[in-house]
């Protein structure tokens, strides 16, 4: 049963915690989840609404996104140990 937790909310848009990608975007309810791509991005790929521009800066977290939402601009991790540390306050990461 794949799930999506909502962890934090970010400036302007939310993070989740996921364990595989979702089929909808659980804030804003549209099916524009694409695999997100650290990076200036190719102009190929500025336009392909299967990739999630991150931009050039990584997000402040142990992991990387996998996925962000091309509507609300929503970010999403894998679960994992790390993650959970972090979120915990158990893990230093800056
Ligand atoms: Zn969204």
């Amino acid at each position: 049963m794949a799930y999506c937790e909502e962890i934090k909310d970010y400036e302007d848009h939310k993070w989740y915690l996921i364990d595989r990608k979702p089929s909808k975007c659980p804030n804003c309810g549209k099916k524009t989840i694409a695999k997100a791509v650290l990076g200036y991005p190719l102009e190929e790929d500025w336009y392909n609404d299967k990739i999630f521009n991150i931009g050039c800066l990584p997000t402040p977290f142990p992991e990387q996104e996998k996925f962000g939402c091309n509507t609300c601009d929503s970010r999403f991790f894998k679960d994992t140990p790390k993650a959970r540390a972090y979120l915990n306050g158990e893990y230093d990461w800056y």
